[in-house]
């Protein structure tokens, strides 16, 4: 029987982030202040090998898993990525691998990436004016560097969405713009929601643009726009048709929690489980693994683990009461 936890969620998705270092130093998830020179990131020795990442996937194969998520900090700063997508492809060749990155690096990477069996990439990108952009990501790189890596990767045939968190008061404006070059470019844009995930980004409510407000922009612009019916209820956005047919979607986990559906653990760089994104705690399987563990073994400990999830943190946010520490994104995987 499938692996369900105490809500009877499956376990579907792991997200496995696989460095905890990244090149961009996005107000919203790497403050500078927070992650400067004096930040201690992982040594080499303390993240988990490609071999130790693809035998928890092993692991959890039998136990009903179908999609694993590469992502970070930057993924593609991390040497020879095609080599674990590989490890995972021949595990199972039905097994859905897809990638979340910056793209300042796609360009280069892409076709060993499409080589190796990656299905499909998620771009990040957050503003389409160059200032706009420079200033969110605190880099010196250019939406048409973002745009050019997009267009390879379309160019050899990996698909690509795009995924824009929107800030009120910062990117509202990039709205119409980002919509429109995806548009131009047959791709799929998804607005998120500004979330309160670890502890140096200055989340306030107030800070929040809802999936409401950011259709109303839409629909100022375009027109009305028309709900469409999410291929699996586990699908975090949900797709909406502009008047020309072309679907935008919105990841709405603060004003609309998707708790119910919830089915990703996430892998971080270190070799912790983590049920949900906004855990305090993680389960260290890095020390198991290096005990060296069998599949089965680890296995056990992560049925264990699931079967005794209850998380449902976005749902229960605004009745919370305690001061959180949540582990900060670019370690846990977003
Ligand atoms: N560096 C890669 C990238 O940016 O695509 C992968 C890691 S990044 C942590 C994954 C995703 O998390 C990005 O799309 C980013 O915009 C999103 N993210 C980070 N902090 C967030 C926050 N506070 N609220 C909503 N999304 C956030
Ligand atoms: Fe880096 Fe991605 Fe976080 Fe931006 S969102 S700082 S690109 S990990
Ligand atoms: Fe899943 Fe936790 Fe997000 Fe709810 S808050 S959707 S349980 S990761």
């Amino acid at each position: 029987m499938q692996l369900q936890d105490s809500l009877g969620r499956p376990l579907r998705d792991l997200r496995i982030s696989i460095t905890d270092r990244c090149n961009f130093r996005c107000t919203y998830c790497m403050p500078r202040e927070n992650f400067g020179p004096e930040h201690d990131f992982l040594a080499k020795e303390e993240i988990l090998s490609y071999e130790e990442m693809a035998s928890v996937v092993a692991s959890l194969l039998p136990l009903g898993l179908a999609k694993v998520r590469i992502t970070g900090g930057e993924p593609l700063l991390r040497r020879d990525l095609p080599v674990l997508i590989a490890m995972l492809r021949d595990l199972d060749s039905e097994l859905d691998i897809a990638l979340t990155t910056n793209a300042v690096l796609l360009e280069r990477h892409a076709e060993a990436l499409l080589k190796s069996g990656l299905n499909r990439i998620t771009v990040s990108l957050d503003a389409v004016e160059t200032d706009l952009f420079q200033a969110i990501t605190d880099s010196k790189n250019t939406p048409e560097e973002i745009f050019k890596g997009i267009e390879k990767a379309q160019q050899i045939g990996l698909p690509v969405k795009v995924n824009c968190v929107i800030k009120k008061g910062v990117n509202d404006s990039q709205i119409v713009p980002l919509t429109q070059a995806c548009i131009e470019r047959n791709i799929t844009v998804r607005f998120i929601e500004f979330m309160d995930v670890g502890t140096t980004n200055n989340w306030n409510l107030d800070s929040v643009m809802s999936g409401d407000e950011m259709r109303g922009v839409l629909r100022d612009h375009f027109g009305p726009l028309e709900p469409k019916k999410s291929a699996h209820p586990s699908d975090v956005a949900r797709l909406w048709h502009l008047p020309d047919g072309s679907k935008v979607g919105f990841i709405e986990s603060v004003s609309k929690p998707f708790c119910g559906d919830c089915s990703r653990a996430r892998l971080s760089a270190h070799g912790s489980i983590y049920t949900c994104l906004f855990s305090e705690k993680g389960f260290d399987l890095r020390g198991v693994l290096r005990f060296g563990a069998e599949k089965e073994e680890i296995a056990t400990i992560i049925r264990e683990i699931w079967t005794h999830r209850e998380n449902r943190y976005s749902e229960l946010r605004t009745q919370l009461k305690e001061k959180r520490q949540p582990v900060e994104m670019s370690f846990i995987g977003g």
